[in-house]
């Protein structure tokens, strides 16, 4: 048998020779000095190389450059070992990340190295036969047919727990996509167009099925070229015996039916499955109308169904498409017979239209009337509509910009439980300028340290004596002045920014930490608040690392307040989350405990420090019976626990004496301090300092 091809890579001429006298006896031992002259030596040879031995310092193209480059080439495929003198974790997976097949650790151990090196190759060749054995059985399986309908496909075993992927996927998505667990969504991300990845977890959360079902979704998959397509994703769940056997998930490319049909429906002016106008033909008859009817208002109303996709999972997408049919007919019925009326299906469930409006009773019975019409759709479900009105007095803005109004009233509806009508009026205009201002300007307010932590103190109520802060961002606008996190944090979440934000914030607290440290003013813990949103980022806890060790904090200083989320899906990344803070030597607070998210359910797989209790989050004032009794018991409980109590929120003597007799010592509130700014909570400390004296 031919002698394999061993590739070594290192800038040091004596470590090639090393490498080269080591393994001579097993390989032929090509030479690179660095990773650009290693992509040319494995292109001079065709890929013909079995194993590539990388140094990963090397002069401008080192180790990280080769690994980043060969992905992008033919010969992504070929092992790589990492010659490393790094052995720490981090390190480790960083480079395993990063592509790498495995990692011997310089320096070598002649013997050792040489066995492992052979010892990887052979894992690497086995599986590499188990996969193509696979393959082929796969390929009776599911025939030749998927090929030519491009589609590939994955297969779930609900008793053996693995996943298979059809080894052809790489023909079609992007060759990540083999890290996907879809039973963890956070694996998707970048993968899954992001709009598309809440649609793809809701159907994938398979919850109690009893019998075989099978599910449609279209959504956009990353490809190899770097850019999203369409993918029709077809899931069949087996059910032998009452128990899941087998999900078996079919991935069918559909871009070019969805660019079709997308060029149809511009085209054409018929919603494709109402038969009733689409938004294209009402948004351009309805500017016609507006605009030679100058002297007129319009009621543009914007509705949707509510628990739509609820009633999609409960009855059937084919149930639910019959309701969309039946609201179109009801619309049309309605609306037709007004003169200078418009109106059309936007998109799903939601519908549009428009109409001259001449008072508030007027419209309300049509929509009563609407309302009315839909009940009478025979379901064992109530349909209930939610409706978004923007009344136009003139045509100052577009149609487009109409709906969207209507669009902000109709999202106020859901925050509502009374009402399921609302209109765009001055609170929500000026909410929208804010909304406009805030995500216009965040990203230059960082670059400008605009934002500003405002830190409030946490006392022992037993002394008064300060114990530590909780870091609160105060956004401090040239203009508007001091912005509360209250409107701008809940933004941030929605649009991603408050990863960044809180990244920014964790740093901004360890300089201070830093400083206060360098001028021998005693330091006590701070803590920060960590967004459910940040959870979605995938280096989360490396990164806090980072941070915090740029300024040599003890990890003790600086304490992270989690809230549990109200999405089960996340939980068990902050089980993770938590899990590493810890064994980092962080202190982890549950925020908000009590508030209805967390709960004393959620502690059995949430194992933190301490539990932040909102005193406002109680029925109403301590004077109340009931409130102290669950007080009471929630501190005696986390005693018994062994966990620390902080209440936060706390006004009034009164809450403090209460607190103190039921044994709970630590308190943040208004009554002992409001959050301040960095300079005054440094007086503050002092202060505390010059008593003890
Ligand atoms: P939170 O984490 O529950 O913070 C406590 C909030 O209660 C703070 O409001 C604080 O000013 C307020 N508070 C403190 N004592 C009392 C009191 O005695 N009575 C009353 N009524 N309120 C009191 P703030 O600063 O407006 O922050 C609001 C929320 O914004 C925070 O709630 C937190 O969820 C979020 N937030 C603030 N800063 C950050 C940040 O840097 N990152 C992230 N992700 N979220 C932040
Ligand atoms: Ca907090
Ligand atoms: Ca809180």
């Amino acid at each position: 048998m031919d002698k394999r091809t061993l590739l070594a890579v290192d800038d040091a001429e004596i470590n090639r020779k090393i490498l080269s006298k080591l393994f001579s006896n097993d390989f032929d031992v090509l030479e690179a000095c660095d990773g650009k002259e290693a992509l040319d030596v494995i292109n001079e040879h065709d890929g013909n190389i079995d194993i590539i031995v990388l140094d990963i310092i090397m002069p401008e193209y080192d180790g990280f450059y080769f690994l980043e480059k060969i992905k992008e080439t033919e010969f992504a495929s070929i092992p790589v070992v990492i010659a490393t003198t790094d052995n720490s974790p981090e390190a480790e997976n960083r480079l395993l990340d990063l592509g790498a097949t495995d990692l011997i650790y310089k320096p070598f151990n002649p013997q050792n190295a040489v066995k492992k090196v052979n010892a990887i190759l052979a894992r690497y060749e086995a599986e590499n036969q188990r996969i193509k054995s696979t393959a082929s059985s796969l390929e009776d399986r599911h025939s030749i047919v998927m090929r030519q309908t491009n589609t590939f496909s994955a297969e779930y075993n609900f008793l053996t727990g693995k996943t298979f992927i059809d080894p052809e996927y790489s023909n079609y998505v992007h060759r990540d996509f083999c890290n996907i667990d879809i039973f963890d969504p956070t694996t998707m991300i970048g993968l899954i167009y992001r709009p598309d990845l809440d649609a793809v977890i809701s159907f994938l959360n398979l919850g109690d099925i009893h019998e075989t079902i099978q599910k449609y979704i279209n959504i956009r998959i990353l490809t190899d070229n770097n850019i999203y397509e369409w993918f029709r994703l077809a899931l069949t769940i087996h059910i032998e015996n009452g128990i899941k056997t087998r999900a078996i998930l079919t991935f069918n490319n559909i871009n070019n039916e969805m660019e079709a049909i997308k060029k149809l429906e511009i085209f054409s002016s018929i919603d494709r499955l109402t038969k009733i106008p689409n938004r294209n033909t009402f948004v351009e008859k309805t500017q016609t109308i507006i605009e030679a009817n100058p002297e007129t208002k319009f009621a543009i109303v914007r509705f949707d169904i509510e628990s739509f996709k609820i009633i999609n999972q409960l009855f059937g997408t084919s149930e639910g498409d019959s309701i969309l049919k039946f609201i179109a007919v009801k619309l049309q019925e309605i609306i037709e017979p007004i003169k200078n009326g418009t109106y059309c299906r936007i998109t799903s469930d939601l519908f549009a239209f428009s109409i001259p409006y001449e008072s508030e009773e007027l419209l309300n019975s049509i929509i009563d009337t609407l309302v009315a019409a839909v009940k009478m759709y025979p379901l064992n479900f109530d349909i209930t509509l939610s409706f978004g009105i923007y009344i136009a007095e003139n045509s100052e803005y577009s149609v487009r910009h109409m709906l969207d109004r209507a669009g902000v009233a109709q999202k106020a509806t859901k925050n509502n439980y009374k009402s399921h009508v609302s209109y765009f009026d001055e609170a929500l205009r000026e909410q929208e300028e804010i909304e406009i201002t805030i995500v216009s300007e965040m990203k230059r307010a960082l670059e400008n340290g605009e934002f500003k932590i405002y830190l409030q103190p946490k006392v022992d109520m037993r002394t008064g004596e300060i114990i530590g802060s909780e870091a609160l961002v105060r956004w401090v606008h040239p203009e508007k002045g001091l912005i509360s996190p209250r409107s701008f944090i809940p933004i941030f979440e929605n649009n991603g920014f408050i990863t960044e934000l809180d990244y920014y914030i964790f740093a901004t607290v360890s300089k201070q930490l830093d400083k206060w440290r360098s001028e021998g003013i005693p330091i006590l813990p701070v803590s920060v608040n960590v967004s459910r949103a940040d959870l979605y980022d995938p280096n989360l806890f490396p990164n806090i690392v980072k941070i915090v060790d740029t300024y040599n904090i003890p990890h003790e200083f600086i304490e992270f307040e989690l809230t549990e989320s109200s999405f089960i899906s996340d939980n068990h990344k902050l089980v993770e989350l938590t899990y590493n803070l810890q064994k980092g030597g962080f202190h982890v607070l549950m925020d908000d405990f009590g508030s209805g998210y967390s709960s004393l359910n959620s502690l059995k797989d949430i194992k933190v420090d301490v539990l932040k209790i909102d005193i406002n989050f109680l029925p109403t004032s301590t004077s109340d019976e009931r409130a102290g009794k669950i007080l009471t018991s929630v501190v005696s409980m986390a005693n018994a626990l062994d966990l620390k109590v902080v209440v936060e929120g706390v006004e009034t003597r009164d809450q403090a004496d209460f607190l103190i007799s039921i044994g709970a010592y630590e308190a943040q509130g208004y009554y002992f301090f409001r959050p301040m700014p960095v300079e005054e909570y440094e007086v503050a400390l002092k202060k505390q300092l010059e008593a003890k004296k």
